[in-house]
């Protein structure tokens, strides 16, 4: 480990003033900043060139005098000049900390960057090295912050005494700490303006010795990482347990905590290692534990995820739960050939359905798809997929349709193939490994599939 250079620390402001001297887009940058914070913010320069109008701050346009450094907890300065000289200098006789911007060797502190969870704070720095880095950094832990926590934190301050005298056990007492930050339900109430009530009943809730599990439904997108949400990405690292799905991909569920425990309870088509019935006995099992649950789908979990059943179960057991929506495969797929699923005056509407589940006797699930007059996304189809091309032919639909089928969507491994319905229907197509979404319909022609498979030389036109 290296050594640092400076010594970071939060630094008291509150009833003081912090003086800011330059009035251009220098000043404005550390301008933001400090507003974060409850001390007065006084600007002054005798040019006054960038709009401060949005921030809680005192402009004063004029030559600087010392006596503006009464009471001031920190100097900044932002301009060059004589201005500048005789601050710095003042403020160096009154012991007051400076910051001269762009001018390491003069300055006392740095400002790093801040995630503003007030009364939580993360303050990344790198010293002034990379401050690129830092920005990045920076990012990835606003990600992992929801906007709430800071609000939440404030009513951890405020039931510590009565968490101290309620819970006596140091370990039960981090627990509840632990339940009130991580909860989805305090998060819920927290918006609702109910917070402190809601924290207060799980603080007595831990008080009479009781921990309650949650299930996170949680969608993860067609399978690259960044297609996660970032509510999804948060609960992820919460849970300790990841109940996961075959689809989803080993970079996502590597996204939880490291000392999470991992069920994969994958249905590779085939064979079933675990049946719904006990996935559902699984995951209510787990929350009654006291855990917190992810149990983690590809895509959405709301569509062809069986999340009904689940959380059927989950309502029935009286197991808390929450939904968290993700990229269904259908939009990946629809991203990665710039198809419009809806298009003016070609199509009014989409229709994602199962090419599979449907029994094959029934006739009124084909019949409706074939005469809707909308984009169809169909799941669960590729290894049917001249079959169901078939049915819908048979059922009405235009030998003519344009049809486009994406294997791995939203993945880097996608390929994808074009035709029409005819030549899928005539053709056995050997395509890649993978799940797929099948495409019919005439917005299909609008998207961009120059790179894709022909299912027959006389594929529909590629514009
Ligand atoms: N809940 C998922 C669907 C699960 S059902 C979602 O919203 O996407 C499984 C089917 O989803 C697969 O048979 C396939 O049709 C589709 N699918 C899942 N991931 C996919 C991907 N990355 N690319 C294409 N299709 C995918």
């Amino acid at each position: 480990m290296g050594q640092l250079n400076t010594f970071p620390l939060s630094y008291k402001v509150q009833g003081q003033r912090i003086v800011v001297l330059g009035g251009a887009e220098e000043a404005l940058n550390k301008v933001r900043l400090v507003t974060k914070t409850t001390a007065s913010v006084v600007i002054i320069s005798r040019h006054i060139e960038a709009d401060f109008s949005a921030f809680p701050v005192a402009v004063i346009e004029r030559a600087f005098a010392p006596s503006d450094l009464d009471n001031a907890a920190l100097l900044f300065v932002a301009e060059e000049g004589l201005d500048a000289e005789l601050a710095k200098v003042e403020a160096r006789a009154r012991g007051i900390p400076l910051n001269v911007v762009d001018v390491p060797a003069e300055c006392d502190f740095y400002t790093p960057s801040i995630v503003d969870r007030a009364p939580l704070t993360v303050a990344i720095s790198t010293e002034g090295d990379a401050p690129v880095l830092a920005r990045l950094v920076r990012a990835r832990i606003e990600a992992m912050l929801s906007p709430r926590i800071g609000k939440i934190a404030g009513l951890a301050g405020r039931l510590r005494k009565a968490a101290e005298s309620l819970i006596h056990d140091g370990a039960a007492r981090r627990r509840f700490y632990e339940a009130l930050v991580t909860s989805p339900e305090i998060e819920a109430a927290e918006s609702k303006g109910q917070g402190l009530t809601a924290a207060e009943a799980l603080l007595a809730h831990h008080a009479n010795g009781r921990t309650q599990g949650v299930v996170w439904l949680i969608g993860a997108g067609p399978g690259s990482e960044d297609l996660l949400t970032l509510r999804a990405q948060r609960l992820l690292q919460e849970a300790d347990v990841i109940v996961h799905d075959q689809l989803v991909p080993a970079v996502v569920i590597d996204m939880g905590r490291r000392d999470a425990e991992r069920i994969d309870v994958g249905k590779a088509k085939g064979h079933h290692s675990f049946s719904q019935a006990q996935i559902n006995t699984l995951i209510v099992r787990l929350a009654r534990q006291g855990k917190r649950v992810a149990r983690l789908k590809s895509g959405d979990p709301m569509v062809f995820g069986r999340a009904g059943e689940e959380i059927a179960a989950l309502r029935q057991a009286g197991v808390a739960y929450q939904v968290v929506p993700g990229i269904s495969s259908a939009l990946a797929a629809a991203a990665d050939t710039a198809t419009p699923v809806t298009l003016r005056k070609v199509s009014s509407g989409f229709v994602t359905a199962t090419a599979h589940g449907a029994d094959d006797s029934d006739l009124a699930h084909w019949a409706a798809l074939a005469q809707s007059g909308l984009t169809l996304a169909l799941y669960m189809g590729k290894s049917i997929a001249s079959d169901v091309a078939a049915r819908l032919i048979a059922h009405g639909a235009a030998a003519m349709l344009p049809v486009g089928i994406v294997v791995n969507a939203g993945r880097a491994d996608k390929s994808t193939y074009a035709g029409t319905l005819g030549a899928l229907a005539a053709n056995r197509i050997a395509f890649s490994d993978g799940p797929a979404i099948i495409f019919v319909g005439e917005a299909v022609a609008a998207g961009d599939w120059a790179e894709a498979v022909q299912l027959a030389a006389s594929g529909f036109k590629v514009a």
